[in-house]
């Protein structure tokens, strides 16, 4: 039953994750051409917003080593299929396949800096500069994903300044849009207001920031209405919960797509997405890697057979 409630936003963007986020955290290696199928699907599905595949250097992410195969059997994709490119060679590859929208990354905690990147933050922000100004000279839209922005599993709670004061470097070098990302999935929904409201104060409009939740600790959802409930309108979702396998020890808990679709759904909130044709596809994907989908509400809804499949 659709039962709106008041001050949410209309139409919510989802930012669909599940291709690279969700697969690059996978154990099996998926065949390109089916990730191709997987990328069209979601876009039948209603996903205007689908980041593709990731320009990091092959040996550390095996799993989307095929970018420059992948890319161009996209062609006839309608929906907007940004690229997360690591540094200036992953620039390069992406533009060179004509990739119109990239995301780049850095960390709000140093522990993690160091972990996934083996640079200091200054030293990643400093990498990362450069490949936003070329981006943005050629026109490409670019995204900046800040990690550990609520907790850090070196380094405990993080401190909502740090936070704010890497989010601000990540737009004053040209990003146009930030995707706050609660990586190891603590935060709840008082934190979530307490930095949104802080990224306010100094500055940050509110149109200017996604959400990025794990649901490692079952928050996700009550963390994105929080959010929505500030006035967010991007949030970013993996189809099936991809990436969050919760029969995989690095189990990342990505908030699942579908999850997001039924609560938005139930709200009145527009989102363009068929909840039906996207839960067969993450049916079928969980196929292809052979083991349930780890999103409840696909569960839900392929339990009783009503679905396609
Ligand atoms: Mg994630």
């Amino acid at each position: 039953m659709v039962v709106p409630t008041q001050d949410l936003p209309p139409r919510v963007r989802i930012y669909e994750v599940g291709a690279r986020d969700g697969l690059q955290n996978e154990n099996s290696a998926v065949p390109t051409e089916v990730k191709a199928e997987f990328i069209h699907r979601l876009a039948q599905a209603g996903l205007t917003t689908i980041e593709a595949t990731s320009f990091v250097h092959p040996e550390w992410v095996p799993q989307l080593a095929d970018a420059e195969q992948l890319f161009p059997l996209l062609a006839d994709v309608e929906a907007k299929l940004p690229v997360l490119v690591p540094n200036a060679r992953g620039l390069d590859r992406a533009l060179a396949l004509g990739a119109r929208s990239v995301a780049v990354f850095v960390s709000a905690t140093e522990s993690f800096a160091k972990a996934n990147l083996n640079r200091t933050m200054g030293e990643a922000l400093a990498v990362t500069e450069p490949v936003v100004a070329r981006a943005r000279e050629q026109k490409v839209h670019v995204r900046g994903y800040l990690s550990m922005c609520f907790g850090d599993p070196w380094e405990g709670p993080v401190p909502i300044a740090q936070v704010v004061r890497t989010a601000k470097s990540l737009l004053d070098m040209g990003c146009e849009e930030l995707s706050l990302g609660d990586t190891i999935g603590v935060a709840t929904p008082g934190h979530v207001l307490a930095l949104l409201a802080e990224l306010n104060e100094e500055g940050v409009p509110t149109d200017r920031i996604g959400v990025h939740f794990h649901d490692t600790y079952g928050q996700a959802l009550s963390n994105t209405l929080a959010a929505l409930q500030h006035g967010v309108s991007t949030v970013d979702a993996s189809a099936g919960g991809l990436g969050g396998c919760p029969y995989a020890k690095s189990a990342t808990g990505n908030l699942a797509t579908e999850d997001l679709v039924w609560m938005l759904d139930g709200l009145g909130i527009e989102t363009g997405v068929d909840l039906g044709r996207l839960t067969a596809t993450s049916a079928w994907m969980a196929e292809q890697l052979g083991r349930p989908s780890p999103s409840r509400t696909v569960r839900a809804l392929t339990g009783t057979s009503h679905q396609e499949q």
